[in-house]
């Protein structure tokens, strides 16, 4: 680090500190494994121009919640606050164990800015998964509800949907509407940008896409229109690298932050929240070791220099063909047949960068037997093509074949 970099660095953890108060930011500026554990608070900010405060770590909760009441309990004693569920993640039980917590702690839930979703696409479908979400999770309200995995804007987000979000807050069964987003998520957010009806958008975003001119001009969008913006899949993880078979350059990463006192895995948390349009990153944390480690990283914000963000933008151009960015309208718009390339793509991220292989082989299967069946014998070169990110798609089909059927 340059002495200007870390004079710069210094003045804006002080600053934060100003912000924040001095209580609720502990431990040194060289890293965010040395705050104290016992007094962490991690701080909030606006969520878009809602009026609602969100903590800027959010507990993703695709895990057995019920069986993890105590971290959902430390949870709350950091100040991470937004949990976001599903009722299909954990096969229900996510949604359940939440109910569960609070039901034994209704003192928490005015607390707790909780999200959940429903991929239905019509009023009927989404009023009874919104009730079902409601009874599972023993709450007469959701702050926030999105219609999930949206991947073309303009056709999901109907006058039907539209009507619907309106009714439902009128009838105080929900604050807040959006949408969740993992594809074509620029234009996505474009889009919604325009709508005046959304109130906030879960989308993927971290230091290998935030980087582009449309994310930058959709994020600013988004900001102008007083969106609330949660970003999610911010380790940008591989879908053709396997846990332990990292590149050069992303091991150079790891011992780049390492040597500041910090996680490969943090730093890529920081990279994110240097963007201020962002209000919080929802994260995957079931357990104990990654909730404090992501706590721990959003308390002590002070460690990225301007050389450590060069260094993962060199990083983000030379693995360029490991990640797949989501564009989906890209590549499945030139294949013969409707292939969901993007979800594949994602469920051989679940098990080979996650090491989820259950979640991966619930979620191909998911995919109609019909589609699945042609996936090793389509032609995919027009796709590969036109791939920004030159991905070996047609390789990637056939070994998602042989791992997850
Ligand atoms: S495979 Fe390539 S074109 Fe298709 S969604 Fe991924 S990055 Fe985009």
């Amino acid at each position: 680090m340059s002495t200007n970099e870390s004079g710069i660095e210094r003045r804006r953890f002080l600053k934060m500190l100003g912000a924040a108060g001095i209580g609720s930011m502990v431990g040194s500026v060289t890293g965010p494994s040395t705050v104290d554990a016992a007094a962490m608070s991690v701080t909030t900010r606006p969520f878009g121009q809602t009026g609602v405060q969100v903590p800027i770590l959010s507990l993703g909760t695709m895990f057995d919640t019920g069986a993890n009441q105590l971290l959902l309990r430390q949870a709350v004693k950091w100040g991470v606050t937004y949990w976001d569920t599903a009722q299909y993640y954990n096969r229900w039980g996510s949604e359940h164990g939440i109910g569960k917590y609070l039901a034994k702690y209704p003192q928490d839930r005015k607390k707790i800015f909780l999200v959940s979703k429903s991929g239905n696409r019509d009023a009927a479908g989404l009023t009874a998964e919104l009730e079902d979400s409601l009874n599972n999770l023993r709450t007469d309200y959701l702050d926030l509800f999105f219609v999930h995995a949206v991947d073309d804007a303009e056709s999901d987000l109907t006058r039907e949907i539209k009507d619907w979000s309106e009714k439902m807050k009128s009838k105080g069964k929900i604050r807040l509407f959006g949408f969740s987003t993992h594809s074509n998520m620029a234009e996505c957010l474009s889009h919604a940008a325009t709508l005046g009806w959304i109130d906030g958008i879960m989308t993927t975003y971290n230091y290998k896409v935030m980087t582009t001119d449309k994310m930058k001009r959709a994020v600013d969008a988004c900001h102008r229109a007083g969106i609330g913006l949660t970003a999610m899949k911010t380790q940008a993880e591989s879908s053709w690298i396997s846990i332990g078979r990292e590149s050069a350059e992303s091991k150079s990463l790891t011992k780049r932050f390492i040597d500041k006192g910090m996680t490969k895995e943090q730093a890529k948390l920081l990279a994110v929240w240097t963007d201020e349009r962002i209000a919080a990153i929802c994260s995957q944390m079931n357990t104990m070791t990654i909730l404090k480690a992501n706590t721990q990283a959003a308390v002590n914000q002070s460690g990225l220099t301007a050389s450590d963000r060069r260094s993962f933008e060199a990083e983000a151009r030379a693995t360029a063909a490991h990640y797949c960015a989501g564009c989906t309208a890209t590549c499945q718009s030139v294949l013969s047949q409707d292939i969901p390339v993007g979800k594949i793509m994602r469920c051989l991220m679940y098990s080979r960068s996650y090491g989820d292989h259950f979640r991966a082989r619930v979620e191909f299967r998911d995919i109609p037997a019909s589609i699945r069946s042609q996936l090793g014998a389509l032609d995919y070169t027009a796709a590969e093509h036109q791939c920004p990110q030159n991905m070996p798609i047609a390789r990637l089909m056939a070994e998602a074949v042989a791992e997850l059927s």
